[in-house]
């Protein structure tokens, strides 16, 4: 059995949050705080039940619980999200939550509606030690683990803001999750997983593992179990196709360079024609975007003999970038060939941008720099 590990013990409280704890440590913990060992396995699964399918926040809503044992309950544990500091909403219907968690540093978690899907993108990390050269998250100096608690927290808080409780069978609005939000998932691969085997239970939130895509900068040495462990969608961010250039804008490419990444990618646990891996590649101008590199892009990817497609983005600017965001015709003229080439690679129009959320732009509020700033970096945006 796992140990007991503090998470997110609520420091005024005392109390033990249950939200976050894996099956076995929510048994353990009932069973060290009183309740007889026969009964803990049933009580686990109850409070299972209405903490991730109802979404309660409360013991007295549980009517299957007695009176004294919902005082008992309440007496030691809690259930508790991380505290929303600021909740926003974009004109294109893009919603941006600030999650102050509780040593006070912040994280962002993001949802974006679509005509068939609701996606929710996540945090793993308070910034990003990663200082990719295009990334405001990478520049944020404070850099932390999230608990799992704090990753299954931005779920919760998604749910709550959208009222999907109990768990609906189908037409859910939060129907994806995206890795994607600050952070390096890899770098914290224990609490991710933990994470994702909550959010995948069925008997709580039920999303399945192909609703699920984590997004890393290319951390070789824990693709494999990633797939293998966690089972889920992989994207990897490319945004440049020769070492030299990879180098340059991803200092992890020092360390795990093209070949070894495309080598992880072509043998992900579960990987076919049906479940590609998703390549991003942010529209640099003049560092990534000639046709040259977009040659090169289809010729790796058939070299590898990767099941693939590639989301190309167009950079994102924030206050203080050095890059821009390629020509609209050079990004159409790189998808083209890329489609030509009988490679799926869509131009993904940025969501959110009205309130900073699309990729890339995440970063504390506390760290954020003066809207005046941030309104001279906007006005040299490409057309949207
Ligand atoms: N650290 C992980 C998860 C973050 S995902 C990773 O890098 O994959 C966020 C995605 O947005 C990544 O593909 C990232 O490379 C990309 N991105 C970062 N900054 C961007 C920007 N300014 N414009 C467009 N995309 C950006
Ligand atoms: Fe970190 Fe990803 Fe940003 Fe790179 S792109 S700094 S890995 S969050």
């Amino acid at each position: 059995m796992n140990m007991l590990r503090p998470l997110n013990q609520a420091e005024t409280s005392g109390k033990i949050n249950l939200c976050g704890l894996s099956r076995d440590e929510l048994r353990a913990s009932l069973i060290e705080n009183g309740v007889a060992e026969g009964k803990a396995k049933m009580r686990a699964q109850q409070l299972w039940h209405w903490i991730y399918n109802r979404g309660a926040t409360s013991f007295d809503v549980m009517t299957n619980v007695s009176k004294d044992m919902q005082a008992m309950l309440d007496g030691k544990f809690e259930i508790r999200r991380p505290e929303v500091s600021l909740a926003q909403l974009s004109e294109d219907g893009t919603r941006k939550w600030l999650v102050r968690l509780d040593d006070g540093n912040e994280v962002e978690a993001v949802f974006i509606p679509e005509d068939d899907r609701g996606t929710l993108c996540v945090s793993s990390q308070v910034g990003c030690t990663l200082t990719c050269k295009f990334c405001h998250t990478g520049t944020q100096r404070m850099v932390r683990n999230l608990t799992a608690a704090e990753i299954v927290g931005q779920v919760m808080i998604a749910r709550d803001a959208l009222g999907e409780w109990p768990s609906p069978a189908d037409g859910r609005l939060l129907s994806n999750i995206v890795l994607m939000g600050m952070g390096e998932p890899l770098y914290n691969f224990d609490n991710v997983k933990q994470a994702m085997k909550i959010v995948m239970d069925p008997e709580g939130i039920s999303l399945s593992k192909r609703r699920i895509t984590l997004s890393t900068s290319g951390v070789v040495p824990m693709m494999q179990r990633c797939g293998e462990e966690i089972g889920v969608n992989l994207a990897v961010s490319l945004h440049a196709v020769r070492n030299e250039t990879r180098d340059a804008i991803m200092p992890i490419n020092n360390k795990y360079p093209l070949e070894q990444l495309l080598t992880a990618c072509a043998n992900y646990h579960g990987v076919s024609n049906a479940r590609r891996i998703t390549f991003e590649y942010a529209m640099l101008k003049g560092v990534n975007d000639s046709l040259d590199d977009a040659k090169e892009l289809v010729r790796l990817l058939k070299k590898y003999d990767i099941p693939a497609k590639v989301n190309l983005i167009p950079f994102n600017p924030w206050p203080g970038t050095a890059f821009e965001c390629s020509d609209w015709d050079t990004i159409h003229a790189f998808s083209e060939y890329v489609f030509g080439a009988g490679i799926s690679a869509p131009i993904r129009m940025p969501r959110g941008r009205d309130i900073m959320a699309a990729c890339g732009q995440l970063k504390s509020a506390s760290e954020k720099v003066r809207k005046a700033d941030l309104l001279k970096a906007e006005a040299g945006n490409p057309p949207a």
